[in-house]
């Protein structure tokens, strides 16, 4: 099977297996997992802030950036195209007791003035708005960088009306790899940025958030409170370590192959995409069938997809990917929509 429903599908490569075995660990929840110290210093290095803390997921990240930069009854800025709307279980509802802000464009995009639009709170019947969240790559928009510049637009925003920036950077590192921007000048504008290290990097488990020192303090408490206060991690946070040390590179690779994958997509009838809107390892698509049908057809060939919606799928592209099974999926796709 030719899986490329997500990059999250990875699996530990020997040498990753090898550099967990050897971790030096301790208890986390004391503070004594040497190894995971050094996950949260080198990713907080990377992203050029004073403190990082290593989470189980993505989801969890975003989960307590949103707690340590709201109270109860809050409103949170984001874009309606964002994996925090409609893909972390209404979770901002449950753990932090705040109400979402949909906004933006098709893209996942908000300039400063959508955000200058929306902001409120001056009157006792309004809700407080407090945090905006942005994502880079933008997930449901095909992968897309969002723009330095525009970036900066919204943080300025954010500051002149008082409100904390978060970044859901679960693929930020494609980010840095399209645009030769580094991780450290595209978090520059946030006060607390997560990022994934089971995505493309190809680590099994783990994300990290960053930010200045006492909000990540912070962070922690409430990360052992939401049930993340793990014990002899380290085994983990070595996989995330080798990652970065190793597979960082390796994305450019991904995104060619997306490419590939988009071209291959675009000269098909049943297909509509622009391969120049492929800019990193995500490729969407809509299709004139339902996407289901096009799945089953699909996996009959030995090549999973997933449906984004009624009529749209997403491909992505990995490190257990070979060349040949890049090609193979163009020759399956031109077979079964030519
Ligand atoms: C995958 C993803 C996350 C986090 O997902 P987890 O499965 O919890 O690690 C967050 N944001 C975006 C944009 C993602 O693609």
């Amino acid at each position: 099977m030719i899986d490329l429903r997500s990059d999250t599908v990875t699996k530990p490569t020997p040498a990753m297996r090898q550099a967990m075995a050897e971790a030096e660990v301790g208890d986390d929840v004391f503070g004594e997992d040497p190894t995971v110290q050094r996950l949260q210093a080198r990713v907080a290095h990377l992203l050029g802030k004073e403190a990082g803390l290593f989470v189980p997921s993505g989801v969890m990240g975003n989960q307590l950036a949103i707690r340590v930069h709201t109270r109860p009854g809050d409103e949170v800025v984001l874009a309606e195209r964002s994996h925090i709307f409609h893909y972390e279980s209404g979770a901002p509802a449950a753990l932090s007791g705040v109400q979402l802000r949909p906004i933006g464009d098709a893209r996942g995009f908000l300039t400063g003035d959508d955000v200058r639009a929306v902001v409120r709170g001056r009157y006792d019947w309004e809700p407080r708005t407090r945090l905006v969240c942005l994502e880079n790559t933008v997930n449901k928009a095909g992968g897309l960088v969002y723009p330095l510049d525009l970036t900066r637009e919204v943080a300025e925003v954010a500051r002149e009306h008082g409100l904390a920036l978060h970044l859901d950077g679960a693929r930020l590192w494609n980010a840095a790899v399209t645009s030769g921007q580094s991780e450290a000048d595209l978090a520059a504008p946030f006060d607390t940025v997560s990022v994934c290290l089971s995505k493309g990097l190809g680590a099994p488990v783990g994300s990290v958030l960053a930010g200045e020192a006492e909000t990540i303090r912070l962070a922690q408490r409430y990360r052992k409170l939401f049930g993340g206060g793990m014990r002899q991690v380290g085994i983990l946070a070595a996989a995330g370590l080798h990652a970065l040390d190793h597979h960082r590179a390796d994305l450019a690779t991904d995104h060619t192959r997306a490419h590939r994958l988009a071209e291959a997509l675009a000269v098909l009838p049943v297909f509509e995409i622009d391969p120049v809107s492929v800019e990193t390892n995500i490729v969407i698509a809509q299709t004139a069938m339902p996407a289901e049908t096009v799945l089953e057809r699909l996996a009959e060939h030995g090549v999973r997809m997933v449906a984004f919606g009624p009529h749209t799928i997403r491909a992505t592209t990995h490190r257990d990917l070979s060349d040949a099974d890049v090609e193979r999926t163009v020759d399956v796709l031109t077979q079964a929509f030519g």
